[in-house]
């Protein structure tokens, strides 16, 4: 009897302590036996005329291919004439959503220890749709785009996420009391999937209130948007929110205050969703190019952002125990990176991760 065929991914190690992270991706994997074969692609050092930028079309054709993918940090060429690289992955492979689990890391200490949630960020339209133009001399105009299509695709998505991880909450984050038509659409087709999943409770918080309001000034609003008013507030009380689904904007604030309230961008992984089923995750930080080469870089927020790939591949044993050797391995404190005030180099973190497997 043969095992199963091996699930094939892409995999773009990236650019300065990319391919140092990758590597210690794919060793971890190996120690714990995931049926995974990687196809890996460079960014390209020429402008690929097809994706008018250094990806290739052929790296592009082999997630479309896959449907998933891991992605290490991409440095930005500088120059006239080419898509960003992270703009051309989101435009050609339809990345819809950005998702980041965000939840405290025991034993390393942050100012809360019980944060467990999740963000997910309309990723294509909003305030980030690039309609920007002059009116007039000093005066400029921005286009906020909301469709219906991208709104429901974005709840689904987060209702889905909620039902399938045994997640009990999904809030809505907007200023719909402010912008009526654009937000107001956007609440309109959550309550329009909520409605599916009534196992799942609904709420809608205005992105203020989402970060920190006053109750007492809350009551004197009006507030005939809010169906159901928590007293979660991200910056005191960050264990109360659940599942925050949300526009592109308030996203890109809120996911990255989020990794602020657990340690930091270094650690938090992220995964983005296309048409299509494709996933395709990666870490939130940069190529370091500081300390690439040096053997010194924190293989974490890559490695969880693996494990959101094996979770969304329903390789859920897998996630599972990967995920416990690297939280083990940094609560044990023996083996950290510089950057969690350690003095472990990137390989010996990767073996006491091994170890723990
Ligand atoms: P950066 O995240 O690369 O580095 C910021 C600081 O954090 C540096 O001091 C770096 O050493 C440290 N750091 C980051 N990741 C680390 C890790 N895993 N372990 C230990 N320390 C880590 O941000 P930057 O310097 O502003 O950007 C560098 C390059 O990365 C730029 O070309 C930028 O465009 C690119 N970038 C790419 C992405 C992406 O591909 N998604 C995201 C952000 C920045």
């Amino acid at each position: 009897s043969s095992a199963p065929a091996p699930i094939i991914a892409t995999l773009f190690p990236g650019d300065g302590i990319g391919p140092e992270i990758a590597e210690s991706v794919k060793q971890v994997f190996q120690a714990a036996e995931v049926p995974i074969e990687w196809e890996e692609h460079y960014v390209g050092d020429q402008i690929d005329p097809r994706t008018q930028s250094f990806l290739t079309w052929e790296s592009l054709e082999s997630v479309r291919r896959n449907r998933v993918g891991l992605k290490g940090p991409m440095a930005t060429p500088v120059g006239k004439g080419h898509r960003s690289l992270n703009l051309t992955l989101r435009k050609e492979l339809n990345l819809y959503a950005n998702v980041r689990p965000c939840y405290s890391l025991p034993g390393y200490k942050t100012r809360y220890d019980n944060v467990n949630l999740i963000t997910i960020r309309e990723n294509t339209e909003g305030e980030y749709s690039g309609l920007e133009h002059q009116v007039v001399r000093g005066v400029v105009e921005s286009l906020k785009i909301i469709t219906r299509q991208a709104s429901l695709r974005v709840a689904e998505y987060a209702f889905h996420y909620a039902k399938t991880h045994g997640r009990e909450r999904v809030s809505a984050i907007h200023k719909a009391n402010i912008m009526q038509k654009t937000d107001g659409l956007f609440l309109k087709c959550c309550r329009e999937v909520a409605e599916k999943y009534p196992e799942i409770t609904y709420e809608e918080v205005v992105i203020d209130n989402c970060c920190m309001m006053d109750n007492l000034l809350l009551e004197k609003m009006e507030v005939s948007f809010l169906i159901f008013v928590s007293h979660a507030q991200l910056v005191k009380n960050p264990a109360l929110f659940d599942v925050l689904v949300m526009p592109n904007l308030y996203g890109d604030i809120i996911s990255d205050l989020c990794a602020g309230l657990v340690g930091g961008l270094g650690l938090t992984p992220s995964c983005n969703i296309g048409e299509a089923g494709i996933a395709l995750a990666e870490a939130v930080h940069g190529s370091a190019p500081d300390i690439a080469g040096k053997n010194l870089a924190n293989p974490t927020a890559l490695l969880l952002s693996a494990v959101t790939m094996l979770r969304h591949l329903e390789l859920y044993d897998k996630a599972e125990r990967i995920q416990d050797a690297i939280l083990n391995t940094i609560a044990e404190g023996k083996y950290r990176t510089a950057d969690l005030g350690g003095s472990s180099s990137t390989t010996d973190f990767t073996k006491a991760i091994c170890g723990h497997l």
